[in-house]
């Protein structure tokens, strides 16, 4: 019998271990433990299939491992909260298209590998500064991501829905099939890839980028002419990532690989901490400390050093290769400063972990027109910023991680076909943070090509 009240987790994989996270400081959760379809959700999540494979989990790792050798690049790319409505045809290959093209112009500029990895097909649960939101003499729970409730301003939709959950893993497993048909399927042949970045080029905005744009052209023809297996360069490999939040959710898809014995979260290949929720003692330290999976924190400027090294030592304890991501996410204004003593600690301590920039998520400002907006100069010179960085300390500048979306939407400031404020009233999307669009994301990569081939 199970008394009023009392929580029974039904039908999680079992590990010792891997409930410990329930004993401590665990921020960021809706209080929902209590609802009457919380357990019918948990108990469906825990038997339903996973979302992807730990054997594709640990190719993933051995492909980190070559980035923070410094022998391939990561690009990681997506919305800042997926949507349930976007769940479509045309937005997912609108944004695996728009990651495929920028991934092609930095495979030219790095002349390296590209690893790719969507914030896709998981990337529906978000932190908020408040739990609650007040407008006028209205309050309600904050909007947490429609895993866990409605965007809407009314209590019907933001009263916290766990049944939410299934919904998100069914809208996953439709992306991720998706994705998977279109990298496997040929939708990523190298050539047609080209084709869609000449479309770009014909945009008198980007003539800028035409020296560039012809060498990769020509790259592509030379393999052509030298007879180059393009049938091998249809395919390609991509990634589900997303931040692991929601530990309800991640706990109930976590598996015991039957290969190794070793417990993966199901829910995507890579997961990330947020910036809010990395403390060391916290919950989400230490549950995503007991799974397999490649792992990313957040580091924003506050960090010290000292927390960057006890983050490896309790995430990476083994200095496995590939394991461990670090994204920092300063502000174009700090990274010059605030990026170097954690670059520095983390090398003389000999750990090897992968650096990548998240231009985004320092740099938010509000528009006069009370849109939350990023200027697209402050995001360039934060990745500028942090390959200088990297240079001056000898480490390796491992890859970019941004909210960008393949539409033609007008949430961040600038580009070459520039964005204004007076643009946001009809192509304003995001329900959080705004996102480069299709041309902005592709000006980033040609941008970040030009420097790395100079
Ligand atoms: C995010 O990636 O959308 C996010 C909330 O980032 P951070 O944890 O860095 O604030
Ligand atoms: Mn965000």
């Amino acid at each position: 019998m199970t008394a009023p009240g009392e929580i029974i987790h039904t039908g999680a994989a079992e590990y010792p271990g891997l409930d410990r996270w329930r004993e401590l400081p665990l921020k960021q959760q809706p209080d929902w433990r209590g609802h009457p379809d919380f357990q019918s959700a948990y108990g469906e999540l825990s038997t339903n299939p996973p979302l992807v494979f730990a054997g594709e989990v640990d190719k993933l790792k051995n492909r980190l491992a070559q980035v923070a050798e410094g022998k391939a690049f990561l690009l990681q790319g997506g919305d800042c909260a997926e949507t349930f409505d976007d769940v479509t045809a045309d937005k997912i290959s609108a944004k695996v298209k728009t990651i495929l093209q920028m991934a092609v112009v930095l495979t030219y500029g790095a002349a390296l590998p590209v690893v790719k990895m969507g914030r896709m097909a998981g990337q529906y649960a978000k932190p908020r500064s408040s739990d609650m939101e007040t407008r006028g003499d209205i309050t309600l729970p904050s909007f947490r991501g429609e895993i866990v409730n409605g965007f809407d301003f009314t209590e019907e939709a933001r009263i916290p829905d766990p049944k939410r959950m299934v919904r998100a893993y069914h809208n996953s497993a439709a992306t991720l099939n998706l994705i998977r048909a279109f990298t496997e399927g040929g939708f990523a042949d190298l050539r047609a890839v080209q084709q869609w970045n000449k479309g770009f080029m014909e945009n008198p905005a980007h003539a800028k980028y035409e020296q560039i744009a012809g060498e990769i052209d020509r790259a592509v023809q030379f393999m052509q002419a030298c007879g180059a297996d393009f049938e091998s360069l249809k395919r390609t490999e991509f990634y589900a990532a997303h931040e692991a939040l929601l530990l309800d959710y991640e706990r109930a898809l976590t598996r015991i690989d039957s290969r190794t014995g070793q417990p993966y979260v199901t829910s995507g290949h890579f997961v990330w901490i947020g910036e809010r929720t990395r403390d060391l003692d916290g919950a989400h330290v230490d549950y995503l400390s007991r799974v397999r999976n490649p792992l990313g924190v957040k580091l924003g400027p506050t960090t010290k050093p000292e927390t960057a090294l006890e983050l490896i030592e309790k995430l990476d304890p083994e200095r496995e290769p590939g394991r461990l991501t670090f994204i920092s996410r300063m502000g174009a204004a700090n990274i010059r400063e605030k990026l170097p003593p954690l670059v520095e600690a983390v090398r003389d301590s000999g750990a090897k972990v992968v650096w990548v920039t998240d231009p985004m998520h320092g740099n938010t400002i509000t528009a006069k027109n009370g849109y939350k907006t990023r200027r697209f100069d402050d995001v360039m010179d934060e990745v500028r910023g942090f390959f200088e960085v990297h240079q001056a300390a000898g480490t390796y500048p491992g890859g970019l991680h941004v909210e960008m979306t393949g539409d033609d939407v007008a949430e961040c400031l600038g580009g070459s076909d520039v964005i204004d404020e007076s643009a946001f009233d009809g192509r304003y999307e995001s329900l959080v943070d705004p996102r480069l669009n299709h041309k902005q994301s592709l000006e980033m990569a040609f941008l970040v090509a030009e420097s790395l081939t100079k």
